[in-house]
């Protein structure tokens, strides 16, 4: 079900501008507005799923494609040897400002982990 106001959900419909790298049925990929890392793209399915805690176990496929997306434009964007981050904020605490699934896809530099947590 999209969202008339999730901000992800109308970049999906192209009512918003992003640089949307990949684009399926299921699944939308663009660059973050506000990029962490010298790559930080977002993998987002195209349905609106507010959070990790809202997916079902039909969604397997489609998180299982969206990390395999994730790898494929870790190796489009050279990434792939020098390593990269999966990261998917969940709820408050976590940090979830975007209420709608996202996988950030960061790397380009090394990164602390612990430190920020
Ligand atoms: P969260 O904190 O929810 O895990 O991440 C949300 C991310 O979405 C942030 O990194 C933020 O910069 C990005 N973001 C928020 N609004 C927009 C937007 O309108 N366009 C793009 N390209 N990125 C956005
Ligand atoms: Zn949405």
């Amino acid at each position: 079900m999209e969202n008339n106001e999730c901000v992800f959900c109308r970049i999906i419909r192209k009512e918003l501008p992003a640089r949307i790298i990949y684009q399926d049925k299921e699944i939308t990929a663009f660059w973050d507005q506000i990029p962490a890392t010298p790559v930080h793209i977002l993998i987002v399915p195209n349905r609106h799923i507010q959070s990790v805690s809202d997916l079902q176990e039909k969604d397997a496929d489609l998180v299982g494609r969206m990390a395999l997306l994730a790898k494929r434009l870790a190796l489009q964007e050279n990434i792939e040897k020098s390593g990269y981050r999966l990261v998917i904020n969940s709820g408050e605490d976590a940090g979830q400002t975007v209420h709608h699934l996202h996988m950030h896809l960061i790397g380009g530099r090394p990164m602390a982990f612990r430190k920020n947590l």
